[in-house]
Parts: structure tokens; sequence; C-alpha cells
């Protein structure tokens, strides 16, 4: 039995941290304006100054308090005290696919590492250029999906508002130099957004804000393994994001090894849940699959998504060929193993694109940079998970078949 992806099998995330830093000081930016402005006028000060801190945090991405000139030096001070301008105590920025992609190691107050990605998209064929930043949501991941980096590493934390706003604030002011800026935001790095769904509702309010970072409600997209509480929710809620699941099977067998929270929570529901959405909000689901190498990608695996999916509503399939990473036996499908999948789905119906991992070779499947950071496991470690997988692997094809 695999007791390390059953414990991952949607076990409940630990509680959401008070503050972000160690030493107590929240990020300023997970204050609502209407929060900022309270604070203010109990610091003794005029409730302007609020709208005057507002403008340096959002407009001029101030990441000191000493940098807000027009404020007094008192409420600089106070400033000080209570938050911190910036929740990323430091980061470390790579470069990949020639400077279009860039991928940020954060370091948080307490020490933790997170990452972000930055995506530029030249404006090409009549569509104006893009800047997608694909942001992290908690310090690891509970889910321990097996070819995930971050699910390797296991679960560390749920991030507060600020450490999530604070990752596309960082790109903003990277754009900036450039005259640039984001444009959309996808909640794909580390951690899975609906296992810590308040704090990325708080996160995507202050993102669409006009009076803070601005971004359009429709440019959020928010990638689950399958939450299915999490997808009900915003059921009621109805924001305009794409929500994108990760499908990687549609066997159940199968998508038991490879997202361990379909245990908890069967696809099928899942499937059902995210088609009530796209009824709710008008806005086609997004099916993530990773294709791997004689697990996943056979033509029989095909007809079972479109089993799962063909009549289910506004949607559509992403293929994208595993990225090598998180110790895994496996490999990516090779290119007419993709092609031949992607034709039986659109041969039935089913809108399909394959896409390209960006930034390969800086491991762009997110989690890889905090692993290179965590230190390599021991060999024996890494030997028994390629064994546990090899088998479990086994077992589901052989019982599906
Ligand atoms: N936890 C959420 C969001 C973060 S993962 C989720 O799973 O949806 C974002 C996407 O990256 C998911 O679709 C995930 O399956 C994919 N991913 C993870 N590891 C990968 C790898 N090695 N190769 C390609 N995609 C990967
Ligand atoms: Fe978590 Fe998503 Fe990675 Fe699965 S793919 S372990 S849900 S981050």
């Amino acid at each position: 039995m695999d007791t390390s992806a059953q414990s991952g099998a949607g076990s409940a995330p630990a509680a959401v941290p008070a503050t972000s830093t160690t030493d107590g000081r929240p990020g300023i930016s997970g204050l609502t304006p209407e929060k900022l402005e309270e604070w203010v006028v109990a610091a003794g000060q005029p409730a302007y100054r609020a709208r005057q801190i507002e403008s340096w945090v959002w407009a001029k991405g101030a990441t000191g308090f000493e940098q807000l000139l027009n404020v007094p030096a008192t409420l600089r001070q106070s400033l000080h005290e209570t938050f911190v301008a910036t929740t990323l105590a430091n980061t470390e920025v790579r470069p990949a696919d020639r400077g279009l992609t860039e991928k940020a190691l954060h370091l948080l107050g307490d020490g933790q590492a997170i990452e972000s990605v930055l995506m530029r998209y030249p404006a090409a064929g009549g569509r104006r250029a893009r800047a997608t930043v694909c942001v992290s949501s908690q310090v690891g991941c509970a889910v321990g999906c097996p070819f995930c980096a971050t699910g390797e590493l296991g679960f560390g934390r749920d991030l507060d508002a600020a450490e999530i706003v604070d990752q596309v604030r960082f790109w903003g002011r990277r754009l900036a130099e450039d005259g640039a800026h984001v444009t959309n935001v996808v909640f794909m790095g580390m951690g899975e957004p609906l296992l810590n769904l308040e704090c990325v509702i708080a996160a995507a309010g202050a993102l669409t804000d006009p009076r803070r970072f601005g971004l359009g409600a429709r440019h959020i997209t928010v990638s689950t393994s399958g939450v299915l509480p999490g997808i009900e929710r915003l059921v009621e809620l109805r924001p305009p994001w794409t929500l994108a699941v990760s499908l990687h099977a549609a066997r159940p067998a199968l998508r038991d090894v490879l997202v361990p929270l379909n245990r908890r929570y069967p696809i099928a529901a899942v499937v059902a849940a995210a088609s009530a959405y796209a009824r709710a909000t008008g806005r086609r689901v997004s099916y993530e699959y990773v294709l791997i190498d004689g697990t996943n990608d056979t033509l029989a695996d095909a007809d079972a998504v479109v089993e799962l999916l063909a009549g289910r509503g506004l949607l559509h399939v992403n293929l994208i060929p595993m990225n090598p990473v998180a110790h895994t036996p496996w490999q990516p499908s090779p290119p007419e193993r993709v092609a031949a999948f992607s034709a039986r789905l659109e041969g039935a119906g089913v809108p399909t694109t394959v896409r390209r991992n960006r930034g390969d070779e800086i491991g762009a499947a997110c989690g890889q940079l905090a692993a290179e950071r965590a230190g390599e496991p021991a060999p024996e470690a890494v030997q028994r998970r390629r064994d546990r997988l090899t088998r479990q692997r086994a077992a589901a094809l052989t019982g599906s078949t």
C-alpha cells in the first residue's frame, strides 16, 4: 500500500498562518482599501493618507516604506513597525526561452521557498502582446501527484493573500521597466489553490480590483487537481475565472495513482461540478492532461477521455508531454503518440491543443527550483519511490484493462 500517497489524498491543509513573516508583520498588499483606511485612521492620520499609501503600493510598486516620500515620517515609521512592504524577502531569477520565460525562486519571511514564472508572449497575428504570471498558492502540496516536483516536496503551509499577490507585484515591477504590464495570472505554480481557497479568493480580489492591481477578472485562471468542495464553492460564487482541471487520466484506477486526490473526489463528480461552473459563468473549462510514455497515452486512454468529457458543455483539453522531473521512472510521450492522442480527441469532437512546456530547461513545471534548493534525496529513497511508482502503475494498468 502506498502510504505516502494515501496520506496526501485530500488530507486537510494546516491552518492558515496569521502573518507572513517570522517577526509577525503581515504584508501590506493583503489589506483591502477599507482595512487600510481603518488602520490609518486608528493611527491618528487623515483617511486620505490611505489613498497615498495605496498609490505607492499598487501604482508605484514600492518595496520599502522609506520610498513613500509624500507620507509623513511618523506614519512611515508606524507602517514599518506594523507591516512589510513586500512579503518576498529575497528573489533569485533565472531566464530561459531566450528571455521569453523567467522563473523566480522567492524566499518568504520564514525562510520557506516558493516559485513563480513569467511568460511573455510577443504580439502576433493581430493579437496583442501578453505577459502571464504563474503563481504559487502553497509551499509544497499535499496532493502528491507522482510526476510533479511540488508533489514530491510534500506540504509545507498555505500562503496568505499578500504572499500570493506579491509574486505578481514582483513581475509587474520587472515588466514596468520595459513599459509592459501583467495581462494574465494563472494559479499553476506550487500548491493546490482550491485547498487554500479563501486566500486565493482574497488575492484574486486584490489583483482584479481597479484600485489595487487592476487586472481584468477574466484574466485569472485557477488550476485544480479536483478539489470537489472548492469547485462547488466557485459554482456558488461564480467568479469569471477560467477553471482548469488537471485530468491526466480518465480511467479511475489509473487516476488514483496519477492524481491521488481521485480516491477522495472521483473524477466523474469533479467533471460534473466543473460543467456546472461552465454553465454558471459561461466560461470554458480547460482540462490539463500530462502525457506519460506508455502510462496514460494509448488510444484506449483517449477514448476514456472522450467518454468522460464528450457532451459536457464548454470545455477544451490541453495535452502536455510530461516534464521529466520528480524522480519518476517515467518519460514524456513521444511526439507521434501525442499527435495520435490529440487526433483521437479532435476526431470525437473534443477540442484539443498540444502545449509545449515553456521553460523546460529551467523546470517550468513548478517546484523544481524549490526541490533543488531542498537538496537531492538519498539515492535509496529515490529508488524506493521509483519502484513503488512502477508497481502502482503496473497494478493500475492491469486492473483497468
Ligand atoms: N495543484 C494544481 C495547480 C498547480 S500544478 C493542479 O494540479 O492543477 C499546475 C499544472 O502543472 C497541473 O496541471 C500539473 O499537473 C502540471 N504539472 C505538474 N508536474 C508536471 C510535469 N512534470 N510535467 C508537466 N506538467 C506538470
Ligand atoms: Fe499538487 Fe498540482 Fe503538483 Fe498534483 S500537480 S502535486 S495537485 S501541485
